[in-house]
């Protein structure tokens, strides 16, 4: 199996833009009394996840940073909420995207590297294409166009590492108190083969949250369907 990693489609016509955030937030943290780093992840969304039924919701209103010991007892408040494979990072968000869009939008939409949407119909022909790790969830956006679309966001599964090949030999293990391991995502990417053993037609990175991968059946899918908005690039596996 070959696999691929999903990338925008840059050409001109395609304006579309989402002005939007998520409705809730995991908090951010100070600084973690292991290593000190500070802050949130980008990438780590999970826009199925419905915090509305928590007594604490307001507290998920925005990812303001709070103390290392607040965001280990927010995050077990969150997780009976998510998916059973989910990683709760220090400011991943969670629930419907908010906010306006305008522009013109493909089939398929990424906004930014590490968040893929589908129009409805779209998303559909690649179900019915039984392609697996399709999990659309409704946003709550308001489109200043005619004929709004109406996309969906992708809730992506985390799979997957980077082979040891393509990290710097001198990386320090991941904090074993917050997980923070420091590298720059590898330019070019080398996967690690047996760690994608499994892994549905599309889904993020579990290493590298912020890149999305799907595999060659998807990438068929796509073209025989003719769905645009997207390109792909193919991975070296190893
Ligand atoms: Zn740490």
């Amino acid at each position: 199996m070959k696999f691929y990693h999903v990338g925008a489609d840059e050409a001109p016509r395609y304006t579309g833009n989402l002005d939007a955030g998520h409705k809730w937030g995991l908090q951010g943290i100070e600084s973690c009394p292991e290593c000190g780093v500070g802050g949130g992840v980008a990438g780590l969304q999970y826009p199925c996840v419905d915090l509305s039924s928590l007594a604490e919701r307001k507290k998920f209103d925005d990812s303001w940073p709070v103390p290392f010991e607040e965001f280990t007892r927010l995050r077990e408040v969150v997780r009976p909420l998510a998916p059973p494979w989910a990683l709760l990072e220090p400011g991943a968000p969670f629930g419907p995207l908010e906010g306006t869009g305008s522009g013109y939008f493909g089939q398929l939409f990424m906004q930014n590297p590490w968040s893929l949407y589908a129009r409805r119909e779209a998303l559909e022909r690649l179900q019915a294409a039984a392609l697996r790790g399709l999990h659309g969830c409704p946003i709550h956006v308001r489109f200043r166009v005619k004929r709004p679309p109406e996309l969906l966001e992708l809730q992506l599964e985390l799979h997957g590492q980077f082979h040891p090949d393509c990290l710097p030999p001198d990386r320090k293990p991941p904090c074993p108190t917050c997980g923070h391991e420091p590298f720059d995502r590898p330019e070019p990417i080398l996967l690690d083969a047996a760690s994608l053993a499994g892994s549905p037609d599309v889904f993020r990175l579990r290493q590298g949250w912020t890149t999305i991968i799907a595999t060659e059946r998807f990438v068929n899918a796509v073209q025989r369907l003719e769905l645009d908005g997207v390109t792909f690039r193919d991975l070296a596996t190893r």
